[in-house]
């Protein structure tokens, strides 16, 4: 996201479930779906994970010890009440010097306390269950009232109506989609970058801005994105710089048809063909609806000693052992695809030559510039300055679905939300089921 640091962040994290990110795409029905849509069935989010103890209190939560460590403040408690994992199954609890064993705790209407952070209000219910590693604690919430405490995490309030709309219907789908991601942890998605940032009501503050998001949600509610009776799988990023990629050209086993390569500029439809034309675009200001966006364009210049210093940090990240490389004599783009992002890259080192692909090449530089998360993305070139190694690019994020930036500039444009949608997701249907 442009202007705030949850691209990095996210980076950050895609980069450590970098495996894990590569995991197939569900098939959710969309009758599935339906249920949840229909208020018949709630998401059930994850808060925290291996907490130690829980405490219900009555009236204003307290300051509280370790971090890790829960208070729950709720009105139905109607005196402090306190749980702690007697094992896996069960929890010990107590009330006023009496104990007794319960498999659950249950409370609505709960401001949530963790570590240092203010108590934030939670609608639906709160649930505490004992697991392996702790109290697990899940809102279980209506999936309307969940969007509220995602979409200002996920696009600045800020955007376009008809933007807001699409992220909405987009933040819906995904929600579906990812259904049972954490079924192992007893809920299906976290409240964390992982899944989708997810604050409870800690912004619906009275303000403008914040009543723009949700009014998003609600001028969208229970619309989501389908592909031939499946729910999407709709991904998206900050900004691509022009040209949105082949989703398969970015993750090799996502072969999802409505996740297309598509130009992003005004009245071009072309790929382009060939090393020169990508980085004769890349050299342009181009016309393109993201263009507003910081990272619409973007330089890099590594030291050859620097660029080998971050390739042997990130080797086992990458997938190869980490056996002593030596330093980098060479990087070379060894395949670009037709809509101009790098596939492969060739790294002649001392000791060989290593090849890289796809998305993965985003985190071959990482922990350096320009956060933790590595270059903004794949869509670049490489010249040499002299002994350094300089990289002109464009965008921000892994180029796949929607462009954020380009949402928002084609909103502007005069877009309704429904086109906008149609243009990044090829042959989807937006409808509700
Ligand atoms: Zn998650
Ligand atoms: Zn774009």
């Amino acid at each position: 996201m442009v202007g705030l640091p949850h691209e990095f962040l996210r980076a950050a994290l895609v980069a450590v479930f970098l495996r894990a990110s590569g995991a197939k795409p569900n098939l959710v029905p969309v009758e599935q779906a339906r249920a949840y849509l229909r208020g018949a069935c709630p998401m059930r989010i994850g808060l925290a994970v291996g907490a130690p103890r829980a405490d219900f209190l009555r009236g204003r939560v307290v300051a509280i010890g370790a971090a890790g460590e829960l208070k729950i403040s709720t009105a139905s408690a109607a005196r402090p009440v306190s749980g702690a994992p007697a094992s896996s199954a069960q929890l010990i609890c107590e009330q006023d010097g009496a104990v007794w064993r319960a498999a659950q705790l249950q409370a609505t209407g709960a401001r949530v306390q963790m570590g240092d952070s203010s108590p934030v209000f939670y609608p639906g219910v709160i649930e505490i269950r004992p697991g392996a590693l702790g109290l697990t604690v899940v809102n279980v919430v209506p999936i309307e009232d969940y969007l509220e405490g995602v979409l200002p995490s996920e696009m600045p309030v800020s955007f376009h109506m008809e933007a807001l709309k699409a992220q909405a219907v987009v933040a819906r789908t995904y929600a579906l989609h990812e259904l049972g991601r954490h079924a192992s942890e007893g809920f299906d998605l976290c409240s964390t970058y992982h899944c989708q940032v997810y604050r409870g009501d800690s912004l619906s503050q009275p303000s403008p801005g914040l009543n723009r998001s949700d009014e998003a949600i609600r001028a969208t509610r229970g619309l989501i994105l389908s592909y031939r009776g499946y729910v999407a799988k709709p991904v998206y990023h900050s900004t691509c710089g022009g040209a949105t990629e082949d989703v398969w050209n970015v993750w090799a086993n996502h072969l999802l048809p409505y996740l297309r390569a598509r130009s992003d500029e005004w009245g071009i439809s072309s790929p382009l063909a060939g090393e020169q034309a990508a980085c004769r675009f890349l050299a342009s200001e181009g016309r393109a609806f993201c263009r507003a966006s910081r990272r619409f364009r973007w330089e890099m210049e590594f030291s050859l000693e620097e660029l080998s210093e971050k390739f042997r940090a990130n080797m086992p990240l990458l997938g190869f052992s980490s056996a002593e490389p030596g330093q980098i004599l060479e990087v070379a783009v060894e395949r670009r695809s037709r809509w101009g992002r790098v596939e492969a890259l060739s790294v002649s080192t001392e000791a060989g030559v290593f090849r890289i692909w796809r998305d993965n090449i985003r985190w071959l530089f990482g922990a350096g510039k320009p956060g933790p998360g590595g270059i903004p993305s794949t869509f670049f070139c490489i010249r040499r300055k002299g002994a350094n190694v300089v990289l002109t690019g464009g965008g921000w994020g892994h180029g796949a679905g929607m462009c954020q930036i380009g949402a928002e500039g084609r909103a502007k444009a005069g877009r309704r939300f429904r086109q906008i949608l149609a243009s990044y997701y090829t042959g989807v249907e937006v409808a509700r089921p």
